[in-house]
């Protein structure tokens, strides 16, 4: 499938490849490029070992995101447009100001993992080596921090010990609080056409929500919320009782089996105490234990559901003891793998992103390590402890001891946990700074400095995924306005306070090749104290750097083209070379529901939409498969709670509150709600999730415990339900419940209200300020007995505006918005269809197709019932073939599947 721009001229195309700018997965991509009309053609890279030609449908979209109408084009200081020289000194002299006055600590950066390496590692050189502060912190902290502790305590580094290579070899895949179906597509049609080549291979998801992942799963345990390590702890005693041990390896190369093994019994004696704290069923335990003692080629891939948690530490180490018990580990189809989250988030790992790493996998609280960097950096200054992770940091602006901030690349004020108190925060800061590719998000918006970062097409460096391949993301396009690479940003701004001779870099590949040279000194390559080393780029040429091809570290003298997999010699980085056993007892999380917060909030993300949704809700095709903030609740709470499936709850902590759109479902477990984490004030009014997110943390990792707040949730009683679509944007329409929709060829705002207007057309002209015309034509059809009111404005024939308000939240009172939307792609609406637009139907020639399903062709919901219906379709390879729904990246085939399910259902109760 290749997505192109409508107008480009293939005559004028040139071929480039480039890596993903989304999740971990790190998948490769061939982009076709119209430099002069901004157009980028985005299809696979079949030469990419991660992702062979494939991508999902985020990645399949990049190309729609590459407008510069949304973008930050030039510096501004207190909202004044200004040159990068008066940005730059403004910057420079304040914080030298206030670490002048205040020492090096009352300054931070936060960064993100969409970072290039190249300016993680800028940025980290900087804060740590010449402000001389550990104060920088970046978002991968709610990512995937607790893997790094956990690998650290096992391993003595954070290593990745396996491959995506390990699923074709593996004959049990275990899934471990990851929707890998909807957070990491590529990895999961990996997943599902290796089962299908192995008919013999085992899938178990263990995850509390029934969710697209459960598709391919020939087993999902949906387990009590953070109760993973009583059920890894469980299955460490079955290994045990089971004789499935590794003798052999545990004696020589391990420490700390028998103290690990002892706390486990202590902990979860038998399946019946694990039955009891996981509320598992005891025989799906007994089946799970079983596969797993049976099946050494067992691979465990785990994601947020284990990492965002106050014990995720241990949840993490709770997994590899049972790797590590099994010997299974450094051996094809077999070992622990953690699903990273964003598409450089290694190499972030890499240059020592967190707030308590050095460089290079090295320690901050190491006396050697620190030494060793401060000569190779030549620095005098190097932060001589660690600085504050991410929740602590914004909490230390909070308490007015960080003065100045700098905000790379990310949007804290919808990401964080307890998010309005972050908000609040940054607007008491002394100095806000924000570098982005994008110009309005909500962070921006409370920012005394913006900054214009180079996007995704424009920058050009070095990014490492979940399975250590280190691949290079190419520029594309030419910057946006006057927008700059970050490394080239920091590093003036490193100039300007002083440290130029450390900083004075001209082209990223000096940076890259620092950075490698960083990663191989005083390490011994091969045997050497720190797994990271990729000393072998250390001279990389220019003209090789450009031609990268992706190689997985290390990539030093006895690996010069890369290593696949770790351990395969059984030695650990440790000081002694073995791995460590964690003794660990299942631990309640701080913060526990109770009779005014009765439910658990789980929250995590949807299959088209990327965190915050700066630049994945530009694409059109993206918005439609989950268009609005949604809660899943569980059937029975809803009764209990007076919840209608489609209506708007209004859900409430001890921290914060937001709407949403009510979704009721069994797949979701009884007592837990779901939550997505997209939504920002720009785009649902209240609708950020990371306003009710408790800031309890890890105490190892600082990761934040982002799937378990005690919420309570009531409906919202809204006097009328409705939507407008526009083919302008509209302001703030100050409702109670406002959610925007960009669709292709019209912005859609779903709305409802407290309070019914008097007269609907004045009202509604008066919100929208004036901004229709005179000559447009308005028609209106309202029935105040049954709530309804729809209005419609054409301009010679051509439909401008729809907006439909009722009493009810449902169809058929408010008309199909799929069949409206497909109104404003006609250049005239004939007078029958006027009449249907007043009447709320769809007329017999226009075909309502529903909510997207495949957002790569577009096919909806109610669309592909009626092939399924009227062909006799029964498998989604038919319905592939009859209509191509999930026949590209194939991230909505459970979808199609579920319909297929269901229509049978529907025609057998008929
Ligand atoms: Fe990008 Fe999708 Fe691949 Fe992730 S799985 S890297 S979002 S194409």
């Amino acid at each position: 499938m290749q997505y192109i721009a409508k107008s480009a001229a293939s005559n004028e195309l040139h071929s480039v490849n480039t890596t993903c700018a989304y999740c971990g997965v790190g998948c490769g991509i061939q982009a076709t490029v119209n430099v002069e009309r901004r157009e980028v053609l985005v299809q696979g890279d079949d030469s990419h070992p991660s992702s062979q030609g494939r991508l999902c449908s985020k990645g399949a979209s990049l190309g729609d995101t590459l407008s510069l109408q949304s973008r930050l084009l030039y510096p501004q200081v207190n909202g004044q447009r200004v040159s990068w020289d008066e940005a730059i000194d403004t910057l420079g002299s304040r914080f030298q100001k206030i670490i002048q006055q205040h020492g090096p600590d009352a300054v931070a950066f936060y960064g993100s993992g969409q970072l290039l390496t190249e300016d993680y590692y800028v940025a980290n050189k900087l804060m740590k080596g010449f402000i001389g502060s550990a104060n920088i912190d970046t978002n991968s902290r709610l990512c995937m921090s607790s893997a790094v502790a956990g690998h650290k305590r096992a391993f003595g580094s954070d290593t990745v010990p396996t491959c995506y290579d390990d699923i074709d070899h593996a004959n049990l895949i275990v899934l471990v609080g990851s929707n890998t179906a909807w957070c990491h597509p590529i990895i999961f049609q990996r997943i599902r056409a290796a089962k299908e080549r192995n008919p013999d291979m085992k899938v178990v998801v263990i995850d509390p929500r029934e969710t697209a992942t459960c598709d391919i799963a020939d087993l999902h345990l949906a387990l009590r919320s953070t109760t993973d390590v009583a059920l890894f702890n469980g299955l460490l005693v079955h290994l045990a009782q089971g004789d499935a041990l590794d003798q052999e390896f545990i004696g020589d190369r391990t420490i700390g089996f028998f103290d690990a093994l002892e706390a486990a019994k202590r902990d979860m004696p038998d399946i019946a105490a694990v039955s009891a704290c996981t509320e598992l069923d005891h025989e799906k335990v007994k089946q799970f234990y079983q596969w797993f003692l049976n099946e050494p080629r067992s691979l465990t891939l785990y994601s947020q559901g284990v990492k965002q948690s106050s014990s995720g530490v241990d949840k993490v180490n709770a997994i590899l003891n049972c790797h590590l018990a099994t010997g299974r580990i450094g051996k094809p189809g077999m070992g622990p793998l953690s699903l990273t989250g964003q598409p450089n988030a290694m190499g972030g790992r890499e240059v020592g992103g967190l707030a308590n790493q050095l460089a290079a996998h090295m320690e901050i609280t190491d006396d050697t390590h620190r030494d060793r960097v401060a000569r190779f950096w030549q620095t005098s200054s190097l932060a001589d402890k660690p600085g504050l992770a991410a929740v602590d940091l914004f909490e230390a602006i909070a308490a007015g001891r960080i003065k100045a901030i700098w905000i790379m690349a990310t949007n804290p004020v919808v990401s964080m946990p307890d998010a309005d108190r972050v908000k609040e925060a940054l607007k008491k800061c002394e100095l806000v700074v924000v570098s982005d590719c994008v110009a309005n998000t909500d962070t921006l918006d409370l920012a005394d400095i913006k900054l214009p970062a180079q996007g995704w097409s424009e920058k050009d460096g070095m990014v490492t995924n979940s399975e250590r391949y280190i691949s290079h993301q190419r520029a594309l396009l030419p910057p946006a306005g006057e927008a700059k690479p970050d490394w080239w940003i920091i590093s003036r701004v490193a100039q300007r306070m002083g440290y130029g001779h450390a900083f004075d870099y001209q082209h990223q590949v000096e940076i890259f090749r620092e950075h490698a040279a960083l990663s191989g000194f005083e390490n011994n390559s091969g045997f050497g104290e720190r797994d990271f080393d990729i000393s072998g780029l250390a001279e990389i040429s220019l003209a090789d750097y450009q031609a990268f091809k992706p190689t997985q570290w290390p990539i030093n003298k006895t690996y010069p083209a890369g290593r696949k997999r770790m351990f395969e010699d059984q030695l650990f980085y440790t000081t002694d070379r073995k791995a460590r056993f964690i003794a660990l007892s299942y631990q309640k999380p701080k913060n526990v529901t109770d009779a005014q917060y009765p439910l658990v909030l789980n929250t995590g993300r949807l299959r088209d939409q990327w965190h915050t949704m700066t630049r994945s809700a530009l694409a059109p095709r993206l918005n439609q498969h989950r268009p609005e903030p949604f809660v899943e609740v569980h059937p029975e709470d809803a009764v209990v709670h007076g919840l209608e499936d489609g209506e708007i709850a209004h859900l409430r902590s001890a921290w914060g509150q937001m709407y949403a759109r009510i979704n009721v479902r069994d797949t979701q477990r009884k007592g837990d709600v779901f939550v997505p984490m997209h939504w920002s004030e720009q785009y649902a009014k209240k609708g950020r999730m990371g306003a009710l997110v408790n800031p309890v943390v890890d105490a190892l990792s600082g990761q934040p415990e982002s799937k378990h707040t005690p919420v309570a949730i009531r409906p919202f009683h809204a006097a009328w339900h409705g939507f407008l679509m526009t083919r302008v944007s509209v302001e703030d329409l100050a409702l109670a419940y406002q959610v925007k929709v960009v669709a292709e060829d019209y912005y859609r705002y779903e709305l409802a209200a407290i309070k019914t207007p008097r007269d609907w057309l004045t009202w509604l002209k008066d919100k929208l300020h004036g901004q229709l015309k005179d000559d447009m034509e308005w028609q209106q059809y309202h029935d105040a007995g049954a709530g309804v009111f729809r209005v419609a404005v054409y301009q010679h024939a051509r439909l401008m505006l729809v907006f439909c308000a009722s009493s009810t939240a449902s169809e058929p009172m408010l008309p199909s918005r799929n069949w409206l939307g497909s109104l404003f792609m006609r250049p005239e609406i004939t007078a029958f269809e006027r009449r249907s637009v007043l009447a709320g139907m769809a007329s017999g020639s226009q075909e309502d197709q529903g909510v997207t399903v495949c957002a790569c062709y577009g096919v909806g919901e109610k669309a592909i019932c009626r092939l399924i219906e009227e062909q006799s379709l029964s498998c989604y390879q038919q319905v592939g073939a009859s209509c191509k729904a999930g026949t590209n990246c194939g991230s909505c085939i459970p979808e199609i599947k579920s319909l297929i399910s269901q229509v049978r259902k529907k025609e057998t109760a008929d």
